[in-house]
C-alpha cells in the first residue's frame, strides 16, 4: 500500500518547544466552569498545548448526554482567552466546522464513529475545503487501516496539509483489558506508508479505565509516536461521559511527571549499532533460506529415489526420529521446544508435499 499524502511537518505549524506534546481537556464540556475550571489547571502544565472537549457527543444510544452544542463553544472560546492554550472539538458533520470556526477553534478531529463511513467524511471535507485547519483524523472502530488512510487522504484531498492521525484503539470481540485494543502494528504501518504523519495515542479510550493509562501513555513514547491525547476533568466522578478514563488534572501531571523519555533514533551512535545488528540478521536469514533450499533440494533427490525403489513418501519411525534428535540439538542451543515442533512440523509438511508433487507427475508409478 501507498499514498500520496503529503504532511506539512508539524514543526512547521505547531510549537514544539516541550516533549511530549499532550492535548487534555474534558471527554465533554458540560458547564463553563467545568471547562474552565479544567483549562486552568491543566493549561499549568508545560507540556499540555492544546484543550480538547467534546461538544457533540457520538452517543452508542440515543437519550444519553449529547453534548451541549454551540453554547459550548463560547465556554472553549473563553478557555482559549484565559489560558492561552489552542482548542480543539470534534466535528461530525459540515455544519459542526462551520461553527467551530466560527468560535476561532484552531484544531478539528474527525472520531472513530465518523471514520467509519466514508459518506460522512466527504460531506465534512467538501465544508473543510478553502480553511486551511488543521485536522486530526482518529481511527475507525474497526481495525481497518484502508479506511483510516481514506479518511486522511479524503482531507488532503480537501486541501489540508497539517494533518495529525489520533490513535484511539480499536474494537475487539476477545476479551482483553482494554476498552479499545491498542493493535500497534496498524499505526506504526501508518506511519511507514504516510512518513511524516504524526500520531497522537489516545490512551483515554484505548484504555478505558484510568488505572491503565500510565501504561499505555508510556508504551506510546517507547513506540515512537508523538503525542498523547489525555481525557481530563476536574471533578472526574461526576463526568457526563466516559467517567471512569478521565483523570483530574494532579493526576494528569502526576502521569507526565512519571513519564520515562527514552533517547529516540535520532541518536546517531544508537542508529549505526541498530543497523549494524539489522544487517547481521539480514545476513544470516540469507543464509538460512539458503540452507532450507539445499535441503528441499535434496528432499526432491530422494523423492525421486524413492519412485525408482517403490518406497512410501512417509516413513514413521524415519521422521519420528528427526524430531528427537533435532529437539535435542536445538533445546541444546536454547530454542524453545514449541517453537522447535512448529518449524519441524513446517518443514516436513513442505517436503512431503514436495515428494507428493513428484510422485504425481511420475508416470511409471
Ligand atoms: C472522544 O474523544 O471523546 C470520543 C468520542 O472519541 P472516539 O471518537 O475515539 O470514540
Ligand atoms: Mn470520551
Amino acid at each position: 500500500m501507498s499514498s500520496n499524502v503529503e504532511i506539512l511537518p508539524l514543526k512547521e505549524w505547531f510549537p514544539l518547544d516541550d516533549f511530549p506534546l499532550i492535548i487534555s481537556g474534558p471527554c465533554s464540556a458540560e458547564s463553563r466552569e467545568q471547562l474552565l475550571a479544567t483549562a486552568k489547571e491543566v493549561a499549568k502544565i508545560k507540556q499540555v498545548k492544546v484543550l480538547r472537549a467534546g461538544i457533540w457527543k457520538p452517543r452508542t444510544r440515543p437519550g444519553e448526554f449529547e453534548g451541549v452544542g454551540e453554547e459550548g463553544l463560547k465556554w472553549l472560546f473563553d478557555a482559549k482567552r484565559a489560558t492561552g492554550l489552542m482548542t480543539t472539538v470534534e466535528v461530525a458533520e459540515p455544519a459542526h466546522v462551520e461553527l467551530a470556526l466560527k468560535y476561532g477553534v484552531d484544531i478539528l478531529w474527525l472520531g472513530a464513529r465518523t471514520v467509519v463511513n466514508p459518506f460522512s467524511v466527504q460531506a465534512i471535507t467538501e465544508a473543510l475545503k478553502g480553511t486551511h485547519v488543521p485536522v486530526m483524523v482518529k481511527n475507525p472502530v474497526s481495525p481497518d487501516l484502508k479506511l483510516w488512510m481514506g479518511a486522511i487522504e479524503r482531507v488532503y484531498n480537501a486541501g489540508i496539509t497539517k494533518i495529525m492521525a489520533i490513535h484511539r484503539g480499536f474494537h475487539y470481540f476477545n476479551k482483553s483489558p482494554f476498552r479499545n485494543a491498542p493493535m500497534w502494528e496498524i499505526p506504526i504501518e501508518l506511519k511507514r506508508i504516510i512518513p511524516n504523519i504524526p500520531i497522537i495515542v489516545d490512551p483515554s479510550h484505548i484504555c478505558g479505565r484510568r488505572s491503565l493509562l500510565q501504561e499505555i501513555s508510556q508504551k506510546a513514547l517507547d513506540l515512537e509516536m508523538d503525542g498523547l491525547m489525555i481525557e481530563s476533568h476536574i471533578n472526574p466522578a461526576h463526568a457526563k461521559t466516559d467517567a471512569a478514563q478521565q483523570v483530574n488534572p494532579e493526576g494528569l501531571k502526576n502521569l507526565i511527571e512519571a513519564l520515562v523519555i527514552r533517547e529516540r533514533l535520532g541518536n546517531p551512535e544508537f542508529q549505526n549499532k541498530l543497523e549494524e545488528l539489522r544487517t547481521e540478521i539480514d545476513k544470516l536469514d540469507g543464509e538460512m533460506l539458503e540452507i532450507l533450499a539445499k535441503r528441499m533440494e535434496i528432499i526432491n533427490e530422494i523423492g525421486d529415489y524413492k519412485i525408482e525403489n517403490d518406497i512410501t513418501i512417509l516413513q514413521m519411525k524415519r521422521w519420528a526420529g528427526i524430531i528427537e534428535d533435532r529437539l535435542s540439538i536445538g533445546t541444546n542451543l536454547g530454542l524453545g521446544k514449541e517453537f522447535l515442533l512448529n518449524l519441524l512440523k513446517l518443514i516436513h509438511t513442505e517436503s512431503i508435499k514436495k515428494q507428493e508433487e513428484r510422485f504425481k507427475k511420475n508416470p511409471e508409478r
